[in-house]
């Protein structure tokens, strides 16, 4: 982790400071549904405003396509980050150009303005060349607090953070940590619970864990094609028949590697997809034409929780089973449950993240109990993956 500039040793007093962010607020009418990504940033510019630095916020919402969207302003995010940090947030009607100048020549010492969606410009999604030097010329100095941004080559993930100083912030420096303390250099032995819908998804994913991980556990829906791949009749259950080559060549890689596969031993299955509906536990020999599996069962819980004893860090992505249903919840919350425990209890180092797995967390009621669990989506996947992030890279010394 020496790779990267640190915050601390920067000359912020006067500076005007280029902050990219995740704004990306869900909305409904109006009004923000959920602030966590609000709450991510005020780190970060809480510091920079301490230290006297002039905060200009760069972000995008949704997705415009170049063109000037009104219903997708950062306008209306303004004034709740401002209640969230306590202080003024000035709003620049545009990210560059005069508006852009105009509202930065108004900021004092420790002051913050937000500046319009990056994505009205065709020039952000395109990393051109012009607009990145249009950007630049805004700030002395560059730093990235959006991790979830971080897998785009765009003009302030990646162009920005080239012709500047650049440095990660607080929290993209805390996920980065996070995310080396378990692929990077873990302690090991390192066990990954992957699970969700599909294998086609997460091909690479599983093709990039089998060659680093000692343990890795396969659940959910994507667990049904390993086991067709392995002659078991599944029924009616979620799963990607056409992938039973592919299946036994992740099996056959993760046996070359010394990567130890779990794979569910018994299962719960049903008739009807539905919460609470009639369900039965049994083992993989019994499947009927008309059941489907949608949990992993007591016996292929109760070997996942043992092997997380016999671990010391813990990477998990997706749930074991169809948690929005209960009772189809058990396994993922039991599992969740327990990586919680051994955490607080000092035993796991526990990183969990993309896709449902913060919701099915949440559910579990655990999240906050986990060492860190990243909500950056497509960025925690490819992070996973094994790909290098471009946002990640441009910062690096
Ligand atoms: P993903 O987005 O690929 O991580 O998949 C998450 C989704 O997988 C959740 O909505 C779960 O309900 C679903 N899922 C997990 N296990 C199963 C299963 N056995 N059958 C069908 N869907 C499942």
């Amino acid at each position: 982790m020496t790779r990267f500039r640190s915050l601390e040793t920067a000359d912020l007093a006067g500076k005007r400071v280029l902050v990219r962010v995740d704004l990306n607020v869900p909305m409904a009418d109006g009004a923000i549904t959920d602030d966590t990504r609000l709450r991510a940033v005020l780190p970060t510019i809480h510091y920079l405003s301490t230290k006297g630095a002039k905060t200009i916020l760069l972000a995008h919402f949704d997705r415009p396509k170049g063109k000037r969207v009104p219903e997708m302003s950062l306008a209306p995010i303004a004034k709740p980050l401002s209640a969230l940090l306590e202080q003024p947030v000035l709003f620049g009607d545009d990210c560059i150009g005069k508006p852009a100048y105009d509202v930065i020549t108004r900021l004092e010492n420790g002051g913050v303005a937000l500046l319009e969606n990056l994505r009205f410009h065709p020039g952000e999604e395109k990393n051109d060349p012009a607009f990145v030097t249009e950007l630049a010329a805004l700030g002395d100095l560059y730093v990235n607090d959006a991790f979830s941004a971080a897998h785009r080559a765009h003009a302030s993930t990646d162009g920005v953070a080239r012709l500047l100083t650049a440095y990660p912030g607080l929290s993209m420096q805390r996920e980065l940590e996070a995310l080396d303390a378990a692929l990077g250099a873990p302690k090991r032995p390192v066990l990954g619970i992957v699970g969700g819908s599909k294998v086609s998804t997460k091909l690479d994913l599983l093709n990039n864990l089998v060659t680093r991980l000692d343990r890795l556990a396969i659940g959910g829906g994507m667990a049904n094609t390993f086991l067709a791949a392995q002659g078991i009749d599944v029924g009616a259950s979620l799963c990607e028949h056409d992938l039973g080559d592919t299946a036994r060549e992740i099996m056959e890689s993760a046996k070359k590697a010394g990567c130890e596969l779990l794979l569910p031993v018994d299962v719960v299955t049903a008739t009807e997809f539905k919460a609470n509906a009639a369900h039965k536990v049994q083992g993989l020999d019994s499947i009927a034409a008309n059941e489907s599996i949608l949990d992993a069962g007591p016996e292929t819980t109760k070997r996942l929780l043992a092997a997380m004893d016999a671990s010391a860090t813990l990477i998990w992505n997706g749930p074991l089973g169809v948690f929005e249903l209960p009772p189809f919840d058990a396994a993922t919350v039991a599992a969740a449950k327990h990586a919680a425990e051994l955490t607080t209890a000092g035993k796991l180092i526990a990183v969990a993240g993309g896709g449902d797995t913060v919701a099915a967390l949440n559910h579990a009621g655990v999240a906050a109990e986990m060492t860190f669990v990243s909500t950056a989506g497509g960025a925690f996947l490819e992070w996973m993956e094994g790909k290098e992030l471009p946002g990640v890279e441009a910062l690096q010394v």
